[in-house]
């Protein structure tokens, strides 16, 4: 018999008629003999819709800024009520359940409120009901700092207390449980044709989810890949196949079965980017330095970096940053080059907002002949501008308008379908991992 980590996400635990089919699910999984420990997140919109509280009551929409410690107080409120009202419905069902706070299950964190770090899991008390016999259920998405203050960590943080749980337990397996059936090759909710990946590598996920795939938190995935958790993620509303006790979704692991690797994993957006444009610069590496070192000393983090020569030698460059840092970008970027004499600071920038960030990820695409001809023709041909362009070792990534996202990802998987296909052989195959096969 296993034991497991589970986690339910915010529309999973939506409604009443919800958490009491979690229950059901909960406890079938218990009698089978399993050990489980359960994480919620909040029902629902509850997190935005206290969010949207704190902001009707404070004026601002960055109250957390100047609230961080009360921000935390209150968006905890939503993930205990989830913890209680599950911890009821599993007690009614007949099964023993008792909740936690993250405090109470020993999550211990840094002390940055909002966006807190785990720093160690002690987990003595869930250790010792699970001994008990008792389902243990702990509010996700928080902690307490070695000061005794509660915090939070970070939006979509209840996959990271799962995952850390997983790996302090030293469990078989930690099961997300989500709205969709598993990890996509693109949000499927916005791409049509995209197919779940049946297994994948940590390193894979991480990108995905660091390019904006927010079915995993980018930071739940490094600590599996720290302590080697085995994670599945699967939907809790579809029936699993016969002979298992949950549907077969994306088991993320570090070694992934297949013959080779591929080429591409998948095709991940986020919105909210901008781009600044500062034209006929001095010529050099003196201008563009100072211009970053004075928007790091500000926190605005750059993401894509170009430079262009005119054919005076005086240079175009080309910053992309997150669009709440625009104002405050734009007013570095004027204020330098004011200091520098270069006269009108409005006619050498030009500020474009309202882009989003599509990424192609994946390892083995700069070894493709092709694939920026073939990527850029799909966007000419769906008439999708694009804006910047950059680069790694694992990803492609342009910036198009918000309001083409979604056709640029569209054309792009389209035009990569065949390598975005997850081979069919490997679903409903038998699960090599022990873990699996004890939870089924
Ligand atoms: P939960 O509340 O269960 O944590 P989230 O809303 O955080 O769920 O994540 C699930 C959502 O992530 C899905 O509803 C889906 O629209 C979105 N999503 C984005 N990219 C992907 C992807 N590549 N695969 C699966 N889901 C994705
Ligand atoms: N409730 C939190 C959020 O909405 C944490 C989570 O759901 O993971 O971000
Ligand atoms: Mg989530």
């Amino acid at each position: 018999m296993a034991l497991l980590v589970r986690k339910y996400g915010g529309t999973s635990v939506g409604t009443p008629e919800r958490i009491r089919a979690v229950a059901r699910h909960v406890v079938a999984a218990h009698r089978q003999g399993h050990a489980l420990v359960v994480v919620v997140s909040a029902m629902g919109h509850a997190t935005d819709e206290l969010l949207a509280l704190a902001a009707e009551v404070t004026g601002s929409e960055r109250c957390g800024e100047r609230h961080p410690r009360e921000m935390d107080m209150l968006l905890t409120a939503g993930e205990r009520i989830s913890m209680a009202l599950l911890t009821m419905a599993v007690r009614d069902l007949g099964a023993e359940a008792l909740s936690f706070t993250g405090s109470q299950a020993a999550i211990i964190t840094d002390s940055t409120h909002t966006a807190a770090r785990i720093a160690e899991v002690r987990a003595d008390r869930v250790r010792e009901e699970l001994e008990r016999g008792r389902i243990v259920i702990v509010a996700g998405f928080q902690g307490v700092s070695r000061e005794r203050e509660i915090t939070t960590l970070g939006r979509g943080g209840s996959d990271t207390t799962a995952v850390a749980l997983a790996a302090a337990l030293n469990a078989d397996l930690c099961e997300i449980f989500t709205d969709v059936d598993g990890v996509y090759s693109a949000d499927p909710r916005r791409v049509p044709g995209a197919g779940v990946i049946p297994e994948m590598s940590y390193g894979e996920m991480i990108e995905m989810a660091g390019a904006g795939a927010q079915v995993m938190h980018p930071r739940a995935v490094e600590v599996g890949a720290r302590f080697g958790v085995e994670i599945r993620v699967c939907s809790s509303f579809s029936e699993p196949a016969a002979g298992r006790s949950t549907a077969a979704g994306t088991l993320i692991t570090r070694t992934p079965r297949r013959m080779e690797d591929v080429a591409l994993t998948g095709i991940a957006s986020m919105r909210d980017h901008a781009k600044l444009v500062l034209r006929r610069l001095p010529p050099g590496l003196h201008t563009p330095t100072v211009l970053l070192e004075q928007l790091a000393a500000a926190g605005v983090s750059v993401d894509m970096i170009s430079e262009a020569h005119e054919p005076d030698g005086r240079i175009q460059l080309q910053l992309t940053v997150a669009e709440r840092t625009l104002d405050e970008a734009r007013r570095i970027c004027t204020e330098v080059i004011r200091s520098l004499g270069m006269g009108e600071a409005e006619e050498v920038i030009e500020a474009y907002p309202g882009l989003s960030r599509i990424a192609l990820v994946g390892s083995g695409m700069h070894g493709m002949p092709g694939v920026y001809a073939r990527a850029f023709r799909a966007l000419l041909d769906a008439d999708v501008p694009v804006h910047a362009v950059s680069t790694s070792s694992v990803s492609i990534t342009v910036l198009v308008p918000a309001e083409r996202e979604d056709a640029g990802l569209q054309a792009l998987h389209r035009a990569f379908a065949l390598e975005l296909q997850a081979p069919e052989d490997l679903r409903g195959a038998k699960p090599a991992a022990s873990a699996v096969g004890s939870a089924s």
